[in-house]
């Protein structure tokens, strides 16, 4: 093949011809990645198609067309499935193909690309015949450096003489024959990890020396290997066989064992505590649910199901049959989950449950480990794969089933470029894998529904829980009488103080939750109403106890608390709203026996903080959870029976329209928290605004009832699943600018649309009109046919680019955008 076409990570949606210099023309693969010249720099780009011979119709000429510097990979690390879908994303959502591709491949794999540069004997032959005081010229220069220690990198070199001479100058060098240039990933961490181990040989290669008896040392050396098989690492064997170094030399001297270097696994469940996995009996509901999955599996043909089942409906023991089914066909099996909090428990059931045919990924998970689990699942090592979004993207081959759980997550919509769905993401890439995938909720998507109701998706309902067990009590108190009957605004309803200290006498465990975090949200003057903002991102500081500071959630602004409020001087300046760790004292101070674990981003920044805790409480050994909404998701604790929620307010006031739906989610998941075992659970809800639709129909459990109300109102207002949405947000940090450019992006869509197919909102500040010290302004569309949408969108940015002073650079593009802040 002659030519390259290349997709760079970039924001940019067209791909790159290359010429393949005589070397690479065998060895280069669709999916490898290779260094290309762009603009003056070299970049890592993905081989997205070879050609022996230009199209005509792109244009190219042959003599214009630069030359691809080298081939990175021997063998391709994208499989033609991955790029499939890869390239459907970057169409769909608007997303340049590079950036996805990018996103695509583990953290490891996309460490920068080194070029290090070593001076050659010529090199240094040339060098000494240099006036010896000063390197004049950028390729003495370069010698020169490459000289001192016998290499150096570009980036050294670029740092001395700028990108451009350098990458000129090494060019030059390499020409002639002075330098050599290399490359390396510069990710130390990303490559297998080696560690020294022993191995017993073959006894019929040493037999001559049997003569010779073993010492004791020796005997004991022997006998370890022996007793797991005859291979171990290097430091297990002198730690196992007491043995010392030089005593395994001696053996390996005398030909009996060898040592030699061997990869090791990075397992990010080694030493964890698995999970029985006991056989269930399906109750007939999971069975009949099972039975459709599995009968789509033996046709061998894509089919979507929606499995809406209440929570404890025995979900999960589906989801495991259906990957089991689908390994039984030869087949592998993927489950998507919505993030880190559910993680570390299914990946230990699935781990229960296939081995190590497992492979996990999520963000916490070290570059290595996730290096690591990546190799093994293309290596066809692991034919299951687990994870939260990307996991989509895993290099698994012959897909029968995906399983995406809790579809209606927002967490599964990327949230930085490249926008994208992990669950849409999964549908369509069933579809293209011929493959069955299963969206499981108890409270599916709208989006979802709609599709079910339309016949899209299949729809399987589980409508009660195992063993018929009572599905939580939920109830609303009302705050505002408690604020009236005690005059002053109290963080607990004495109903709920009385069921945790009721649930606590019982021995039973309790769940508090609530929407934030830090000790108390933020500060509200009392005789003028004043709150104090950030100043970058609009959006109200967050009081922090324990640094006894403001801080701001989105830009990490810290400020100190003033004495008076900013803008009336008046002394009232008041706490409102809680957070996690003002709940958690003034509990531990009321009920000093209770043994409680707070969860919150603030206390789980660290993986094995947050696992601990879910093990320990899961295990009997804390009697409540204190948390955010990470806490309301997913576990399974028999032994909770009360589940209260101290505030939802904040998040039906959410200039959002998916506020209500997000409500409505929120408590339905928190009370399948309760009475999950045999016991009858509680779920006590506090709120300012006890007549919520969404709230009325959650305490209620009754999604049919809320789905009804909801559609409505997303059908008069034509919103999603209605329309199609897109919104293109242009930040910066000149608002003049940001305004400008808005402004001619809109009159670019509206030149464009003059059928008025699609509807144009804004410009208009972004709901967080200042985020990182940029501003915001969004434009929204609206239309029934997304296709048309993104030819709008695609023309009217083509043209806007023309425009002198319209900076293209500073919008963001999404499509089916999730959160509209
Ligand atoms: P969901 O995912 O729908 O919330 P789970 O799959 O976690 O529900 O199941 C709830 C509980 O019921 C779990 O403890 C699970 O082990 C148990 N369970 C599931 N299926 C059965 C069954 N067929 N028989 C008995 N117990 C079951
Ligand atoms: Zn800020």
């Amino acid at each position: 093949m002659l030519y390259a076409e290349v997709a760079l990570p970039l924001r940019l949606s067209q791909t790159f011809t290359y010429r393949l210099p005589l070397a690479l023309r065998r060895d280069a693969r669709v999916g490898a990645r290779m260094l290309v010249p762009f603009g003056r720099t070299l970049a890592t780009g993905y081989i997205v198609a070879l050609h022996d011979s230009l199209d005509p119709a792109l244009g190219l000429d042959e003599n214009e067309l630069k030359e691809a510097e080298e081939l990175l990979d021997a063998e391709p690390l994208i499989t033609t499935d991955v790029l499939e879908i890869t390239r459907w994303i970057s169409d769909y959502y608007a997303a340049p193909w590079g950036e996805v591709l990018k996103a695509a491949l583990p953290a490891g794999l996309n460490a920068t690309i080194e070029q290090i540069i070593a001076i050659t004997p010529e090199g240094r032959d040339e060098l000494s015949r240099l006036p010896p005081r000063r390197a004049v010229t950028a390729k003495a220069q370069v010698l020169r450096l490459a000289a001192d220690a016998g290499t150096t990198t570009l980036r050294e070199a670029s740092r001395e003489l700028g990108q451009p001479r350098a990458v000129k100058a090494v060019r030059e060098l390499v020409r002639a024959g002075w330098v050599t240039v290399a490359h390396r990933s510069r990710t130390a961490q990303a490559r297998a990890k080696k560690r020294k181990a022993v191995k017993l040989l073959p006894p019929d290669e040493h037999a001559g020396n049997g003569a010779r008896a073993l010492t004791n040392a020796q005997q004991q050396i022997i006998e370890t290997l022996i007793s797991v098989g005859g291979e171990m690492l290097f430091a297990e064997l002198l730690e196992l066989a007491h043995a010392s170094a030089s005593t395994i030399q001696t053996l390996e001297r005398r030909g009996l064992l060898e040592v030699f270097v061997r990869e090791v696994r990075r397992d990010p469940l080694a030493g964890a505590r698995l999970p029985d996995r006991d056989e269930l009996r399906l109750t007939e509901a999971q069975g009949r649910a099972l039975g459709e999955i599995n009968a789509a599996q033996e046709e061998g043909k894509f089919a979507a199901f929606l499995l809406h089942g209440v929570t404890g409906s025995g979900k999960t023991e589906i989801y495991i049959r259906a990957m089991r089914e689908a390994l039984r066909r030869g087949r592998s099996a993927m489950m998507l989950v919505p993030e880190i909090a559910l993680t570390p428990v299914f990946s230990r059931r699935l781990r229960a449950h296939f081995g190590d045919a497992v492979a996990i990924f999520h963000s916490s998970l070290t570059t290595g480990e996730r290096f690591d689990e990546w190799h093994r699942l293309k290596r066809g090592e692991a034919s299951v794969v687990i994870g939260t979004r990307s996991a989509v993207f895993a290099p698994v081959s012959n897909l029968g089933v995906i399983v995406v759980d809790e579809e209606h997550e927002a967490s599964y919509r990327q949230q930085e470029s490249p926008y994208y769905n992990g669950r849409d993401t999964a549908v369509m890439r069933a579809h293209k894998e011929r493959a069955v995938v299963v969206l499981g909720s108890a409270t599916p998507s709208m989006e979802s529904f709609q599709n079910a109701r339309q016949g899209k998706y299949r729809y399987l309902r589980l409508s009660s829980r195992i063993a018929n067990r009572a599905m939580a009590r939920a109830e609303i108190l009302d705050m505002r009488e408690v604020f009236r009957s005690g005059g002053k605004p109290e963080v607990f309803a004495p109903e709920l103080l009385a069921a945790i200290e009721e649930t606590h006498a019982r021995g039973e465990q309790s769940i508090v939750l609530l929407n934030r975090r830090g000790y108390s949200s933020f500060l509200l003057c009392r005789s003028c109403g004043e709150r104090i903002n950030c100043s970058n991102c609009d959006v109200t500081l967050t009081f922090h106890r324990s640094e006894r500071s403001l801080i701001c959630h989105y830009c990490n602004l810290r400020q100190r608390v003033p004495d008076a409020c900013p803008a009336c001087n008046g002394a009232f300046i008041f706490f409102i709203g809680e957070g996690t760790e003002q709940i958690e004292e003034i509990l531990q101070k009321l009920f000093p026996s209770l043994r409680i674990a707070r969860l919150d981003r603030d206390t789980t920044a660290r993986r094995s903080t947050y696992e601990q805790a879910i093990l320990r409480f899961g295990a009997g050994e804390l009697d409540m959870l204190v948390g955010t909404q990470m806490i309301a998701k997913g576990h399974d604790f028999p032994n909770v029976t009360l589940v209260g929620v101290v505030s939802v307010d904040a998040g039906l006031a959410l200039p959002d329209f998916r506020a209500a739906e997000r409500a409505f989610q929120l408590i339905t998941q928190v009370a399948g928290r309760a009475g999950r075992g045999s016991l009858p659970g509680r779920v006590l809800i506090q709120t300012y605004h006890p007549h919520h639709y969404a709230l009325r129909h959650a305490c209620a459990q009754d999604f049919d009832a809320f789905f009804d109300e909801e559609i409505n109102y997303r059908k008069n207002l034509s919103y999603p699943p209605f329309v199609a949405l897109a919104s293109l947000l242009v930040h910066g940090q000149d608002l003049t600018r940001v305004q400008a450019t808005a402004a001619e992006v809109r009159r670019a869509l509206d030149e464009a649309n003059a059928e008025r197919h699609v509807r144009v909102l804004g410009p208009a500040p972004a709901p967080l009109a200042r985020l990182r010290g940029e501003h915001r302004v969004q434009i929204l569309l609206k239309s029934r046919s997304r296709p048309r949408m993104r030819a709008l969108i695609e023309m009217a940015l083509g043209e806007a680019a023309s425009i002198p002073g319209c900076d293209i650079g500073s919008i963001n593009v999404e499509i089916d955008p999730v959160n509209l802040m």
